[in-house]
């Protein structure tokens, strides 16, 4: 054990040969469309610095985030060659900023559109872009009156290279969901309409609704890290989180006795419990109180009480006490207790659960050639390309 890893009270594993892995199997259903991947939030809280180099090596070309910022930070570590997306697109006067970094903008309205044009006015320069249009969602895009509007204005998109037409799926992981052949059609009549260009609509579970969703390029997020792309199917991709706590100490509670803030738990019986150094701060759900378990060898052990802020308490019964030391280590995430399973307990989704998961873990990430565990970015010239 590293000393870095005894300091911490637990220790988040990201297998970075699962996450390549994952690439590959949306590559694979994704036929002719090329894959981008989708790291805003940090690769959804797992790391951008570690995730981006191994899919870049893995020959991913198209990058996407939420923020400017973002973009910034990720153009640090990929290759030249790659080109980042930027979901939101410019906020108000960052045009600039965009083409120094070589960003290039999804423009969700006419005033980002007017925005990037005068750019490309200004620098006498074609610049590139992605444009979004609302096929359905109400959240980000032209809307249908604006894509008339476009349609009538040859001067719409003077001075900018439209690299991709793009929507967004609202109910993608529900195969027979109604929006999704409505919101395709929408798109798809959409398309007819504009200058032709290419497309990208599947997101990872669009990917999973047949060739007619890839179009050119899909922009996978959630099933890269593991979440299951359909709900109700069995999951294909490979878990790529571990989070393990650490047993601070361990008591024996007679019958009656309380457990936690609020007294919530009242012991049936004499009972052992262990206190676990986890807590809502590191993003373990309040809302697992009185419901979750970790998972000490393959021995459930439920969470007692209420969920605080830096410890959970689990009840340990059941567990040999050889196992029970402090320090010892407990299965919070795991191949047995997958982030899904945990979201659907919380009452939420797999991407709330990981881009929630704080940073007072001691994080190791395992597997692929860049890989170590002190947390930095291998420099982008050190990759084979
Ligand atoms: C987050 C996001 C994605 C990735 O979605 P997943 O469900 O995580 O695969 C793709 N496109 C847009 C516009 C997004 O906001």
């Amino acid at each position: 054990m590293t000393e870095r890893e005894k300091h911490a009270g637990a220790l988040l594993t990201i297998d970075l040969d699962a996450i390549r892995d994952n690439y590959r199997l949306l590559r694979r259903h994704a036929g002719q469309a090329a894959c981008a991947a989708v790291l805003k939030a940090d690769a959804y809280g797992l790391g951008a610095a570690r995730v981006a180099p191994v899919l870049a090596a893995d020959g991913c070309r198209h990058f996407f985030v939420a923020h400017l910022d973002e973009g910034i930070a990720l153009r640090s570590y990929l290759p030249p060659s790659a080109e980042v997306f930027v979901l939101h697109g410019p906020p108000v006067d960052t045009e600039l900023e965009f083409v120094r970094h070589r960003l290039i903008p999804v423009l969700n309205s006419n005033a980002q559109v007017a925005g990037w044009r005068r750019a490309a006015e200004a620098l006498n320069n074609s610049l590139p872009a992605v444009v979004q249009i609302d096929s359905g969602m109400s959240r980000l895009g032209l809307s249908p009156a604006e894509v008339d509007a476009w349609v009538d204005d040859p001067h719409f998109l003077r001075g900018i290279d439209l690299r991709y037409l793009m929507s967004h799926l609202a109910c993608a992981e529900q195969y027979d969901h109604p929006m999704n052949t409505m919101q395709l059609s929408i798109f798809r009549a959409a398309r007819e309409r504009l200058p032709r260009c290419p497309a990208s609509f599947a997101n990872s579970s669009g990917i999973f609704l047949g060739s007619d969703f890839h179009f050119e390029l899909v922009r996978p997020g959630a099933a890269l890290y593991g979440i299951a792309p359909m709900s109700g199917a069995d999951n294909p991709m490979k878990p790529v989180v571990r989070l393990q706590g650490k047993i601070l100490q361990t008591r024996t509670v007679a019958a009656g006795d309380r457990v936690g803030y609020g007294a919530t738990y009242r012991a049936p019986t004499e009972r052992c419990l262990a206190t676990v150094s986890v807590g809502y701060a590191d993003g373990w759900m309040r809302s697992f109180s009185n419901r979750g378990a970790a998972l000490v060898g393959s021995i459930r052990a439920p969470i007692v009480g209420m969920v605080s802020m830096d410890t959970c308490t689990i009840d340990v019964t059941d567990v040999a006490p050889a196992c029970l030391h402090p320090g010892a280590s407990v299965d919070l995430i795991c191949a047995q207790q997958p982030v899904d399973a945990i979201a659907a307990l919380a009452g939420t989704i797999g991407y709330e659960i990981l881009t929630s998961l704080g940073h007072r873990y001691h994080r190791e990430y395992v597997g692929a050639p860049t890989a170590g565990s002190c947390g930095l970015a291998a420099p982008a010239t050190e990759l084979s390309i």
